[in-house]
């Protein structure tokens, strides 16, 4: 099994190994961070749950197995945030590209770029922040407290715009989301909720860490940054629904690589992934493992990076392309360029929204608290509890 699971066999074996430890003793340990990697108190199945590998109800489902609800509430509440996450971004799209064109500007600016590049590479001269800074270039992953303080350095000790720290955490990050990256960021910055910034502390760094890390010279005010104008609420976005009687292609993008788990026997002739939907390594192997399970599922032809959806479609009969339902992001951006071109060649493109997210989204408006009142109903809603 790999540290941080990409493949459908490893995610389950790591929720089987992690599963004793997500109840009570998630709850009181969750927060201490190792210097040394381990990282043994978290589950580290964030690559494979965002690329949906491994589902929220079917982690949550196990783990629900092995302990009462209350017990497990707060490892829940957490596979919760990202689905929070999600459904925030999901009603305000254009905040995504807007922090990227943010990001981008102030990139070009070569003093910001020379101070970002110096914390990037961990020479900040802040041991705790350059540790981390380190360990993210070298594995892709940073514990979750580990994520806040880093975000919360950059933004109040070093200066440094937020919305560049999001890009630069974006593109190591193995488990990559445009939704909890973004909004976590904006979060720690002190504006998702109006002036509550997460300030990072010397001391609680020492205590969380054993003693094994340290920080001096940490802000002592969050100075909150200056807002751009929040785009306004929109409705939540209605996908196209499949049509079970059409001979269809299943596309797997790494928004969602466990559909074999979710279809129902429809009339699905071939699965394949496209070149320009993987972004990085991580996508490529969970795809091509989704694919694999796929095939054998549907008893069907796998076809690797077709450059040609059309034509692929067209060369098995099929007039529809199901794929997972894409939440803002790089995906989504690509297939809404993608739906037109096939819908000119009278091929539709459906994408297939989870329960899980259609039930939850409407009640990721506000804060947290009004998502996390209803998880006991979502899942009870779901047969999960
Ligand atoms: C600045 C910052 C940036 C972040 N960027 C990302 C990102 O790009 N992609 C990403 O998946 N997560 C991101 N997170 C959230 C969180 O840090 C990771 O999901 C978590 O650390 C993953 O490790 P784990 O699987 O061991 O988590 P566990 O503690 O085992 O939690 C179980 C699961 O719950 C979810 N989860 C836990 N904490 C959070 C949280 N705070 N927000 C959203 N979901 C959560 C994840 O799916 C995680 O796999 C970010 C947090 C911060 C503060």
């Amino acid at each position: 099994m790999t540290a941080f699971p990409f493949t459908r066999s490893d995610a389950l074996a790591r929720l089987a190994q992690f599963t004793p430890r997500a109840g009570s003793a998630y709850g009181a340990r969750r927060n201490f961070v190792s210097a040394d990697g381990d990282h043994d108190d978290v589950s580290r199945l964030s690559a494979a749950l965002r690329r949906r590998v491994i589902a929220e109800d079917e982690v949550v489902r196990t783990v629900l197995a092995a302990h009462p609800f209350e017990r497990a509430e707060k490892f829940i509440a957490e596979v919760f945030w990202r689905t929070y996450w999600k459904g925030w971004l999901e009603a305000r799209p254009g905040l995504w590209t807007q922090t990227l064109g943010e990001a981008a500007l102030q990139q070009a600016n070569p003093a910001i770029a020379r101070a970002a590049s110096a914390a990037i590479e961990g020479r900040t001269g802040i041991a705790a922040f350059d540790h981390w800074a380190r360990e993210l270039a070298e594995t892709g992953y940073l514990h979750n407290w580990a994520r806040m303080q880093v975000a919360s350095i950059w933004t109040f000790t070093l200066g440094l715009p937020w919305q560049l720290g999001a890009s630069w955490t974006y593109d190591r990050l193995i488990d990559a989301d445009p939704a909890s990256n973004t909004l976590s960021w904006r979060w720690v910055a002190g504006l998702h909720t109006a002036g509550k910034a997460y300030l990072a502390d010397a001391d609680r760094i020492a205590a969380m860490t054993g003693n094994q890390l340290h920080a001096s010279g940490l802000a002592s005010l969050a100075s909150i940054p200056q807002d751009t104008p929040l785009f306004p609420r929109t409705p939540l976005r209605n996908p196209m629904t499949p049509d079970p009687a059409r001979p269809t292609i299943v596309l797997i993008t790494p928004e969602d690589c466990s559909l074999e788990t979710e279809l129902p026997a429809i009339n699905i002739r071939a699965v394949a992934t496209t070149q320009n939907i993987a972004f990085c390594g991580a996508d490529r192997v969970a795809q091509s493992d989704a694919l694999t399970r796929a095939a054998a599922h549907w008893q069907c032809p796998a076809i690797e990076n077709a450059d040609d959806l059309g034509t692929l479609a067209r060369a098995h009969g099929c007039t529809q392309i199901i794929t997972g339902f894409a939440p803002v992001g790089p995906v989504a951006a690509a297939l809404s360029q993608l739906a037109p071109a096939l819908g000119a060649q009278g091929i539709a493109l459906a994408e297939h929204q989870r329960e899980w997210d259609r039930l939850a989204w409407p009640y990721c408006t506000k804060g947290f608290f009004q998502l996390k009142t209803r998880i006991p109903d979502l899942l009870r809603q779901q047969g999960l509890a």
